[in-house]
């Protein structure tokens, strides 16, 4: 192909915003040669590179503005040290039906058990799916509430919450909430209902939500909603933290 129609392909891609073509036209040339493709072929390869690359990187700014903590997936999860957690449980999970169906996900069990491991998980599978993901542990979002309610912007902060279809609500339960946050947090919760998915992990049961929310009240009409669409994941086992922990602290004191 002559010099002259590269350039002005990779000119017209550039133009079109098509800059793995633009960029990779010499290899692509290259591939087709190789394989002998035909036009269609050749075609196709080309659409397929420019979108499969666009969808990187939609994948990779959607996780950066997610606030993720980490992007560990199901795969860096070792089910064999949580024998009572069935994988299928998780597995169905990150087949994503449930963000779908705008579906709640309850990950509930004592520290280290892999909670905000699991969460993230999913969090990261529904990013690549397509879907929006925003993550925050509840005391912050409490806490970005407050401060928005009290300059009179609680209606523009709460959209925060609300945009992503999933949002991920991190140790619920660590520290009990007053009255009037519990408040806000009910307001999230309602304004959320059938709009879109909460993955919250806390280490407290339902039955302990009334002392998290500071009111029994509020704490039920918050789990009216929370639990009428929810997949509820007990783990219930040793913790990971623990495990790499006492190992090492063993091995300190020559202990086998
Ligand atoms: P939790 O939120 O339940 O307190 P985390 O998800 O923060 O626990 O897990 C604590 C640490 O241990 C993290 O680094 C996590 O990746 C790791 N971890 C927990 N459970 C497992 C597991 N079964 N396999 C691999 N890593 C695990
Ligand atoms: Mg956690």
């Amino acid at each position: 192909m002559s010099e002259l129609v590269t350039t002005r392909i990779r000119s017209t891609a550039s133009k079109l915003g098509l800059p793995h073509l633009a960029e990779g036209l010499q290899s692509l040339l290259g591939r087709a040669d190789a394989g002998k493709l035909g036009y269609v072929d050749f075609f196709d390869l080309v659409l397929e590179e420019e979108l499969a690359l666009r969808e990187d990187r939609r994948f990779r700014h959607a996780l950066r503005i997610s606030k993720l903590p980490h992007h560990k997936t199901l795969d860096d999860y070792d089910f064999s040290f949580q024998p009572d957690l069935d994988p299928r449980k998780i597995r169905d999970l990150a087949s994503l039906a449930f963000a779908e169906t705008k579906t709640n996900v309850a990950l509930l069990g004592p520290p280290g058990v892999g909670k905000t491991h699991i969460a993230v998980a999913l969090a990261v599978a529904a990013c690549r799916a397509g879907f929006t993901i925003y993550f925050t542990t509840l005391d912050d979002m409490v806490r970005q509430l407050k401060a928005a309610d009290s300059i009179g912007r609680l209606g523009s902060k709460l959209h925060t919450y609300l945009r992503p279809h999933i949002l991920v609500v991190d140790e619920v339960g660590y520290l009990p909430l007053e009255r009037e946050e519990g408040n806000l947090v009910f307001q999230l919760i309602s304004k959320r209902y059938e709009k879109g998915s909460i993955i919250l992990t806390s280490n407290k049961s339902f039955s302990e939500f009334g002392q998290v929310f500071g009111d029994e009240v509020l704490a039920t009409a918050i789990l009216d909603r929370l639990l009428h669409h929810c997949e509820v994941v007990p783990i219930n086992g040793p913790s990971y933290r623990l495990k790499n922990r006492l190992t090492a602290i063993d091995g300190e004191a020559g202990i086998a």
